[in-house]
């Protein structure tokens, strides 16, 4: 049993055979055959058995507006869906384009777009700068990172605090003309789970940026996605950037990924009119319209934005207690010991876990070598970097509960072990 003192402060005899009662345990923890993932933010099977009702949806095949929707057409998406959505993000219907399954794939739409075309406010199409630089909230999400080193975009990271990216980091990147836009997760941030304050969120939307075009990519994948009953408000960053002068700053980004089903889902994209409008006459070229079918049957099952709200809490219910067991299982072992800090999120789908600096990958390697996959070390930095080799982003929604007290404490043990192993040199 350990009295909880910091690993530091242990005599080298007492670290010695702290480091030998660390390998029996994991040891013994290798010997149970464990077949655990935490890798990946996906809902549970039970989630996904919250919205069965949408397989046998919709119920006829009119719209609102009494639009076929088994035919072509409607690229901004039917009209009742996007008043739902934009009720739900604080902006106008106009503002709001229902898309496709995937907000990821909106994105990557935009950035292109900016690519290929430039938007109306820029003095070229980005690709034709001699570089493009941009902004990144580190530990952020992976998959924004990958999407700009796939274009050859440069990546300047800055810290994301509680209340959101460093704001003076920011003002002063953004001096350069050649940082073009950032990237930000302003509600229960993946991974990091923390909320972007409306302060924050001013002094983006209203900053001075070298290159007129600047784009915020705000991601408002979590904005529903509480854990607790004290739930998190957005910004309203379209009402700011407009009220500054930047009406075109922002373009944010959300989906029904994990609130109905993770790959069938309806995607949303809510901007300034003129951005709408230039995303729009661009898109025209790639499709006739979306899966308004499947728009249909989403605004079937939900009724209206109550009815997304009342959907979220049964998500909550499922969520939250495995939520607390990374928690108490992190607490319980770790506590006193001074070699790990965790996050303690209200929402989203993550916990941020900072293990003693230098050996994250250790223990993402141990816990693989005992059966328990974790996210790679450094996978929430451009280019998989993690300067301190300290960061894990754990994903505890998908395993069932006991699972996720079996994967944690697991977890716990590969956390002593490899900084009791660094400690000990
Ligand atoms: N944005 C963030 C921050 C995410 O964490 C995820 C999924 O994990 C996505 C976007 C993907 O969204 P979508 O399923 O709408 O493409």
């Amino acid at each position: 049993p350990t009295t909880a003192t910091a690993l530091s402060d242990l005599s080298a005899d007492e670290l010695e055979s702290f480091l030998e009662n660390q390998r029996t345990a994991y040891a013994e923890l290798q010997g149970r055959g464990l077949k655990l993932d935490l890798t990946r933010g996906k809902p549970s099977v039970a989630q996904l058995d919250l919205c069965n009702e949408l397989l046998g949806l919709p119920k006829g095949h009119l719209d609102a507006g009494g639009t076929d929707v088994r035919n072509y057409g409607g690229l901004s998406g039917i009209t009742e869906l996007r008043e739902m959505f934009a009720d739900l993000l604080w902006v106008e219907t106009e503002q709001v384009v229902a898309g496709g399954n995937s907000s990821l794939t909106m994105m990557h739409d935009c950035l292109v777009q900016l690519l290929l075309h430039g938007a109306p406010d820029s003095p070229r199409p980005w690709s034709q700068e001699e570089r493009v630089r941009f902004i990144c909230p580190v530990p952020g999400y992976d998959r924004h990172f990958t999407m700009l080193a796939s274009y050859g975009i440069e990546m300047l990271t800055v810290p994301m605090h509680e209340d959101g990216p460093d704001v003076a980091a920011v003002r002063e990147l953004v001096k350069d003309p050649a940082v073009k836009g950032m990237w930000i997760v302003p509600t229960y941030a993946n991974p990091s789970g923390s909320t972007c304050s409306q302060e924050v969120a001013s002094a983006l939307a209203s900053m001075e940026t070298a290159a007129p075009d600047f784009r915020i990519f705000w991601d408002n994948a979590y904005a529903f996605h509480h854990l607790t009953e004290d739930e998190a408000k957005s910004a309203d960053i379209l009402t700011l950037a407009s009220g500054s002068g930047h009406p075109d700053r922002p373009i944010m980004f959300a989906s029904t990924s994990k609130i109905t089903f993770a790959g069938s889902g309806v995607a949303f994209l809510a901007a300034s009119k003129a951005n709408v409008d230039w995303y729009l006459g661009h898109q025209q070229f790639a499709s006739i319209g979306p899966d308004k079918v499947n728009q249909l049957r989403h605004a079937q099952f939900f009724g209206s934005a109550e009815g997304v709200r009342a959907h979220m809490a049964r998500h909550r219910e499922i969520l939250a207690p495995k939520f607390a067991a990374v928690d108490e299982a992190l607490t319980s072992a770790l506590e006193g010991r001074a070699v790990a800090t965790w996050s303690k999120p209200s929402g989203g789908y993550f916990v941020n876990l900072d293990v003693l600096d230098g050996t994250a990958t250790r223990v993402v390697e141990l816990a693989k070598a005992a059966g328990i996959a974790l996210t790679p070390a450094g996978a929430s930095f451009p280019h998989g970097h993690d300067p301190r080799d300290r960061n894990i982003r754990l994903a505890p929604s998908f395993p069932v509960l006991d699972e996720v007290r079996t994967a944690m404490a697991g977890v716990a043990t590969c956390v002593l072990l490899a900084a009791a192993e660094t400690l000990s040199g």
